[in-house]
């Protein structure tokens, strides 16, 4: 159904959001893809290199929350679907200095459902799909037991996750006020190439090879579900193309662990390929005071989407991190 559409992909510039642009190109030749981006800080052309010559993506440098231009982008390029990934994400930063997160997240989803409602209403225009990739942190914090589904209530802790929490429930009213076909997608953790600095697994990767302190929050007992970022674009085009108007779905990788096993990993994977003079990397790791608000445990299940939709994480752990150490290894680490 998608050949030969063109669908617009906003903050593609963006760690998934750039590995998402890969994956529709390869598997969906015939699909042409707008990607909006504002290069903040976190978005950066560099992720693109790898299809920037290819004419199937067009790169739009501006904002979501830009009326006129997202206007101009459904008019001339006729597109038939979104698949929304801009976003301020970066749970520290919020806690900082929450006023971007409320802008991008909530006031730039409901600038891009307006322009869908705009152009996809009425008689003679095609409604296309409207999906929206958010975050289970919506969902706030479980104990050691459980899972969050598809019916757990949302209990957003950090400003981050309450601005996602706000954007899905727009996006639900549009669906429900004015017929929308949306979809909702709520993910764990996601790690690869492309991610930014700023965020977990980069940090300890850059902190180790520095020869730093490697900061883990607290005691190091959060837990959280880890996707490979590749199983994460996989589950997205599946959603994008089958999921029914309305429908929301958990994506989680299947493979739980606190901060400090992530860290002790990283560092036994660098053990291996760069081995320090003297010591371990892991005698690196330093407990640092806890983030406000830290939510103890993420765990999602993913019973509907692979009942639904046949998707289940493909990707074992201990290989996506082994390349992912070798991506950041290999372009992030000043040699
Ligand atoms: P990211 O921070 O790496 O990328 C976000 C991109 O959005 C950047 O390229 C940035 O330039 C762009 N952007 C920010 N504000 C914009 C604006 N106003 N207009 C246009 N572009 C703008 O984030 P990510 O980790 O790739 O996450 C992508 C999406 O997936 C986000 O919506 C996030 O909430 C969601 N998500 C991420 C994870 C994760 O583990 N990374 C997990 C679950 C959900």
């Amino acid at each position: 159904k998608l050949e030969q559409e063109t669908i617009l992909v906003t903050g593609g510039a963006g760690f998934i959001g750039s590995n998402l642009v890969g994956h529709l190109l390869n598997v969906r030749p015939g699909l042409r893809i707008i990607n909006l981006d504002a290069l903040t800080y976190a978005g950066s052309k560099d992720n693109l290199s790898e299809f920037i010559d290819n004419k199937a993506h067009i790169f739009v440098h501006g904002d979501i929350r830009d009326r006129e231009l997202v206007d101009q982008l459904f008019g001339d390029y006729n597109i038939t679907g979104v698949i929304h990934l801009a976003a301020e994400s970066h749970v520290d930063n919020s806690i900082d200095s929450p006023e971007p997160f409320i802008d991008t997240n909530i006031r730039g989803t409901y600038e891009l459902l307006e322009a869908s409602r705009r152009h996809w209403a009425g008689a003679n225009t095609q409604g296309g799909k409207f999906h929206q990739v958010s975050t289970d942190e919506v969902f706030g914090s479980l104990g050691k037991e459980g899972h969050f589904t598809e019916s757990s209530p949302y209990a957003p802790n950090s400003p981050y996750s309450a601005s996602k929490a706000a954007a899905d429930m727009l996006v639900r009213s549009y669906n429900k006020t004015y017929g929308l076909d949306t979809a909702i997608s709520n993910c764990s953790n996601n790690y690869g190439p492309n991610q930014h600095a700023e965020k977990l697994i980069p940090t300890i990767i850059r902190t180790a090879l520095a020869g730093e302190q490697i900061p883990i929050y607290g005691d190091g007992s959060n837990v959280r579900d880890w996707l490979f970022v590749a199983d994460h674009c996989d589950a997205l085009l599946r959603i994008f193309e089958q999921a029914s108007p309305g429908s929301q779905y958990l994506i989680g990788g299947g493979y739980e662990c606190s901060n400090l096993e992530i860290a002790s990993t990283i560092c036994a994977e660098l053990d291996r390929i760069r081995p320090k003079n003297q010591g371990k990397y892991e005698d690196q790791i330093t407990l640092v005071a806890d983030r406000p608000g830290h939510d103890f445990r993420y765990a999602v299940s993913n019973s509907k989407i692979d009942r639904e939709l046949g998707w289940k994480p493909a990707t074992d752990f201990k290989a996506g991190i082994s390349a992912t150490v070798q991506w950041h290894v290999e372009n992030r680490i000043k040699h």
